[in-house]
């Protein structure tokens, strides 16, 4: 077990503190503010943990800009919550980690919604690219059996997942502003897809006309779950499914009470782990230290629990 839970920086402020500056500075700390690296660190117990910068005269700690910055909590809490959601593969109800952390419900909840806009990657690359197949399929979410009767069906959250065989997954919600859903999949293809991939999808229509990709291969699910091309290609989108099935049991088991207004996060939660699992060579504390890195410029601004 990578999580090891007698390791300090789990429970004790200072060691936590000198764990976050190592991954944020590993070449000395900067002003987050200027920029200039010529900082004078502080002492005693009221100024622990701060730099006063002689650029700009500006004080700043390793909260300063990042997902932690105007929280109260500790940041040991900080590093044992990372760490949770970043090893438990459905991820960890905001209820566990109220009891766990000895924190308020409510803490817990912007906690966990703050340490998923850490999961988000900054700057986006498209999935997929020459000669990689891309898996693209759409689903929707039946929170309960009275949201699968048709007449319901409607107001169900939808999303499409981009899958790229044995690499790395997007997410995206449709939020029906476009229209039809074929219009919402093929923007979202638009943005996040890369041109010279090979895009395998089920037999619906609106894949057709995507002109998003390289090539374009479908297998009807009335009649198939997967077919053999000439050049012997398999055609099928089980890693989409299996990627939609690994959500929607997170959703049940751990997320039951998750806002669909909030579902966007949920998204680059599971994805971010998938993105970093152990297949693609990262380990729990190396996912864990990635979700760290991604704490500075993230800060949020949203403040009501539902
Ligand atoms: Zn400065």
């Amino acid at each position: 077990m990578t999580c090891d839970l007698t390791n300090p920086i789990f429970t004790d402020e200072a060691a936590a503190t000198a764990h976050l500056e190592a991954g944020r500075w590993p070449n000395g700390a900067a002003c987050p503010l200027c920029g200039s690296d010529n900082v004078t660190k502080m002492g005693g117990k009221t100024q622990a943990g701060m730099f006063q910068c002689n650029g700009c005269r500006d004080k700043f700690t390793v909260r300063t800009g990042t997902i932690w910055e105007r929280s109260h909590i500790p940041l040991h809490k900080w590093v044992l919550a990372s760490h949770l959601m970043a090893s438990s593969k459905k991820g960890i109800p905001a209820h566990q980690l109220h009891r766990m952390l000895g924190i308020t419900y409510k803490s817990a909840w912007f906690m966990a919604h703050r340490i998923r806009e850490a999961m988000a990657p900054a700057t986006p690359e498209r999935i997929g690219g020459p000669a990689k197949i891309v898996e693209v399929d759409e689903t929707e979410l039946a929170p309960s059996r009275k949201t699968r009767k048709p007449k319901a069906r409607a107001n169900n959250k939808k999303f499409v997942a981009l899958v790229e065989r044995g690499g790395r997954v997007r997410s995206k919600m449709l939020t029906g502003a476009e229209g039809p859903i074929g219009n919402g999949v093929r923007r979202v293809l638009a943005l996040n897809l890369h041109p010279e991939s090979a895009m395998h999808t089920d037999g619906a229509p609106f894949y057709k006309f995507a002109g998003v990709s390289a090539s374009h291969e479908a297998v009807n699910h009335d009649k198939q779950f997967m077919r053999m091309t000439p050049d012997r290609i398999k055609v099928h989108t089980n890693s989409a499914e299996g990627y939609f099935s690994l959500f929607k049991r997170g959703l049940v088991g751990t997320y039951q009470h998750m806002s669909e207004q909030h579902l966007h996060r949920y998204l680059a939660e599971f994805d971010f782990r998938m993105n970093n699992r152990a297949r693609l060579g990262v380990s729990d504390a190396e996912r864990a230290s990635r979700i760290l890195k991604g704490a500075g410029g993230k800060r949020l601004t949203y403040h009501q629990p539902n």
